[in-house]
């Protein structure tokens, strides 16, 4: 069992201790561990992530530490980067925290206890579970709805609590005494002596978790995003430099998009909103300049043509206009008074085929009429491309890179109808 020196304090960064115990790595772990007689390293445990830090060896050789766990039976194990020549079991260390890490960690953490006893105070929404990612944290609370008054609300009570600079305390007290207590928070395992986190006069919770030792060394709590999730709503928040940093990224983001649109940063929503309007105006209006091109030249290649038995064929391959044009243009050739096949192609990646012709009523029979389904197949099998369709209309597609002769292949088109 390692004694764990941050039960007490957190601001123990540098300690003496004793190798007790050295696993070296395996194939699966390929990470070697020690463990130590007593050791400041927090591991991950309770949403809070792990420390990292040094060992350093009586003759000055220092060894990473990159992660640090709970093992099954109370020891604590650190992780060192590998490969490491691993010290002897006996050897006296020295341990160093990563301050700056450390400091971020408690300032997470605290922030948590303070955020989730605001949701509780103000609007009786307990928290279910609290997660401590490297750049943002977030907590789980059960409530299947959550408005942004509610969120502000929160954000606004916990940072008067953290302004006020409370005292937090550690406290050692029995089970029993916890219940009298009236804790936010119970851990679950059955435990003589629970370790109890105060705010004072504000949030009362069992964790064995580093802290700060006031309030307002959490320096702010800024709440950001919020999701429904399967056990009620997550909500993202940060604290101290973390909340700084964000604030500061998100700022470089929004004063981007403001130089782009020459507004100013407030108003880059309404600008936003403008363009997309704009946008939708003018794809609408191409869409429609489109539409009216494609049957003009439907028209214009129609009327090139003579009747055959019956029907026109117009055979066109586009090098300047997608598929969706091609697919547009054999429509609009193949709906007129005179029956037409249109065998169509683009040539624009994804370049591909697309052959319709103007269906038949029942009453007429299908004499006359080709399968267009039928024809496309054939034609794309002999390059390698993939499509179908009805008796009337039908798609496919040419292998991206493939050297077709996309004219050639029209024309083959072409000829079985006739023959
Ligand atoms: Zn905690």
């Amino acid at each position: 069992m390692t004694k764990r020196l941050y039960y007490d304090t957190s601001d123990t960064h540098e300690f003496e201790s004793v190798v007790e115990d050295v696993m070296p790595g395996t194939s699966e772990q390929p990470r070697p561990a020690v463990v130590l007689r007593e050791s400041a390293f927090y591991p991950t445990s309770g949403g809070q992530v792990h420390d990292t830090g040094w060992l350093t060896l009586e003759g000055a050789e220092r060894l990473r530490v990159v992660e640090v766990a709970d093992a099954d039976d109370g020891r604590v194990l650190h992780y060192l980067q590998a490969p490491a020549k691993l010290p002897a079991v006996g050897v006296r260390v020295s341990g160093s925290i990563d301050r700056e890490r450390r400091q971020d960690h408690m300032q997470q953490h605290s922030g948590q206890h303070i955020l989730s006893a605001a949701f509780v105070e103000l609007y009786q929404m307990p928290t279910v579970s609290f997660h401590m990612a490297e750049d943002y944290c977030s907590i789980d609370l059960a409530t299947s709805a959550l408005s942004s008054e509610q969120i502000v609300g929160a954000e606004k009570r916990a940072n008067e609590i953290v302004f006020e600079n409370r005292p937090v305390r550690i406290r050692y007290v029995s089970r029993a005494d916890a219940e009298k207590l009236g804790l936010r928070k119970l851990p679950p395992a059955e435990r003589d002596e629970l370790r109890i986190i105060e705010v004072e006069d504000f949030d009362l919770s069992a964790c064995g978790g580093t802290h700060v030792s006031a309030s307002g060394q959490i320096g702010s709590i800024l709440l950001r995003k919020t999701e429904k999730v399967r056990q009620g709503t997550r909500v993202e928040f940060v604290c101290g430099q973390r909340a700084v940093r964000m604030a500061r990224h998100d700022y470089g983001a929004l004063s981007e998009a403001a130089g782009l649109f020459s507004a100013q940063l407030w108003d880059v929503p309404e600008q936003i909103r403008k363009g997309a309007a704009e946008s939708k105006l003018l794809r609408k209006q191409k869409d429609d300049a489109l539409d009216e091109l494609a049957g003009l030249m439907a028209l214009a290649a129609l009327h090139e043509q003579s009747e055959k038995n019956g029907r026109k064929i117009v055979v066109r391959a586009f090098s300047d206009r997608d598929i969706n044009f091609a697919k547009l243009f054999a429509q609009k050739a193949t709906r007129t008074a005179t029956p037409a096949i249109a065998l169509v192609a683009s040539t624009v990646e994804p370049a591909g085929l697309v052959f319709a012709q103007t269906p038949m009523r029942a009453s007429a029979g299908t004499s006359g009429s080709s399968d267009m389904g039928a024809l496309l197949k054939q034609v794309l099998t002999s390059v390698g491309g993939r499509g179908g369709g009805s008796r009337d209309f039908a798609q496919g597609g040419i292998p991206a890179g493939s050297n077709v002769n996309i004219d050639q292949l029209l024309r083959e088109a072409a000829g079985r109808i006739e023959s």
